[in-house]
């Protein structure tokens, strides 16, 4: 398959196990590739301390040196790994074309994004204004900064349960807030959870606002210090005084610049069939962004070997 400078078979957006996977599958299969993954190619597993349920590591292995293996993997295969975001996207009519770094325009035949989801937030005022001070959206990244403090997660997902787990390392307290009376994590968690006796799960409470105050220790401006909680069934409302707050309540795929393209689900997801084809011929999409269920490392993967797959014999039957 041919290339110039500019133009690929392939091009992928994404730098998760769902971009890399493809990528792999794609150049190993004659074509050429290029990823475009970002400042930091990895996604979002490169936030995850420990991943023990990756094929292949019998030892927990960090999601950054997962990411750079998957990386250099496609490196040494010979993708062409772009460390920029893709800014602008045509997917009207092929072949598509890319705009990325300073505005750059690249063409391929056929483009595959996996582009993963985004965590979401609670949408509170004082939550954006305590964000970075006190407020994180990423335990594995800030839960340092709280060693012999207490913190608090919000969110009754696998993600606020290990997120409680890890902060647990560090921290001298940690409740784990959740907005109804079963927690949706799965059983091995739950058990991890409850066997943790600095973990205190607080069921039927939603927050209400994040409360903040001058900054100690002769730092700057004003740091969260705790939060307020409503009892959903009694409304009554608690306090909890935890410099910490710790959001994970789920994700939000990342479409913006697909979005008015190409169709998507009530919740926002790339809508793919099973061949990860999306509503526009020679566009596939993998991994988080078009899977509401699973997100887990080894479904993108294999979703991006899908895609990589089915967009290889697309460009065969186009050329026919
Ligand atoms: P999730 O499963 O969607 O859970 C989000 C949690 O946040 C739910 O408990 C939800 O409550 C709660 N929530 C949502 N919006 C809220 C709001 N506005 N206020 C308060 N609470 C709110 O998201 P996730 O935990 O990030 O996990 C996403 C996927 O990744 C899941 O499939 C999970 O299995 C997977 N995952 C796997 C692992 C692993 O295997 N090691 C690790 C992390 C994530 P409700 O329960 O009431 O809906």
């Amino acid at each position: 398959m041919a290339e110039n400078n500019n133009h690929f078979d392939i091009i992928i957006i994404g730098s998760g196990p769902a971009g890399f996977t493809a990528a792999i599958y794609a150049v190993r299969g004659g074509a050429t590739v290029a990823l475009f993954g970002g400042v930091a190619p990895g996604g979002q597993l490169l936030y995850a301390a420990e991943i023990e349920n990756f094929p292949g590591f019998p030892e927990p292995v960090a999601g950054a040196e997962l990411m750079l293996r998957m990386l250099d993997q496609a490196k040494r295969l010979g993708v062409q790994v772009f460390q920029e975001d893709a800014l602008k996207a045509g997917l009207k009519t092929a072949p598509f074309t890319i705009l990325a770094g300073e505005n750059k325009k690249y063409t391929a035949g056929a483009v595959i994004i996996a582009t993963g989801a985004r965590a979401r937030w609670l949408g509170l005022p004082s939550e954006r204004k305590y964000t970075g001070k006190g407020v994180s959206g990423c335990a594995t990244c800030d839960g340092f900064f709280f060693r012999g403090k207490e913190v608090c997660v919000i969110g009754g997902g696998d993600t606020a349960a290990e997120d409680a787990l890890f902060l647990a390392k560090f921290a001298s307290k940690v409740y784990l807030v959740h907005r109804r009376d079963k927690l949706r994590a799965c059983t091995r968690l739950q058990e991890k959870l409850g066997s943790n006796p600095k973990i205190e799960i607080i069921y039927d409470h939603v927050p209400q606002e994040i409360l903040g105050g001058p900054a100690l220790s002769g730092a700057e401006g004003e740091k969260a210090t705790g939060i307020i909680l409503k009892n959903v069934k009694t409304g009554a409302a608690r306090q909890l005084d935890t410099p910490g707050v710790f959001i994970a309540i789920g994700h939000t795929p990342e479409t913006a610049i697909f979005g008015d393209q190409l169709k998507l689900d009530d919740a926002g997801y790339i809508v793919a069939d099973e061949r990860r084809q999306t509503s526009i011929r020679g566009v596939y999409a993998a991994g988080d962004v078009m899977d509401p269920h699973y997100k887990q490392a080894v479904v993108a993967a294999g979703s991006g070997c899908v895609a990589a797959m089915e967009a290889l014999k697309y460009l065969e039957e186009i050329k026919k």
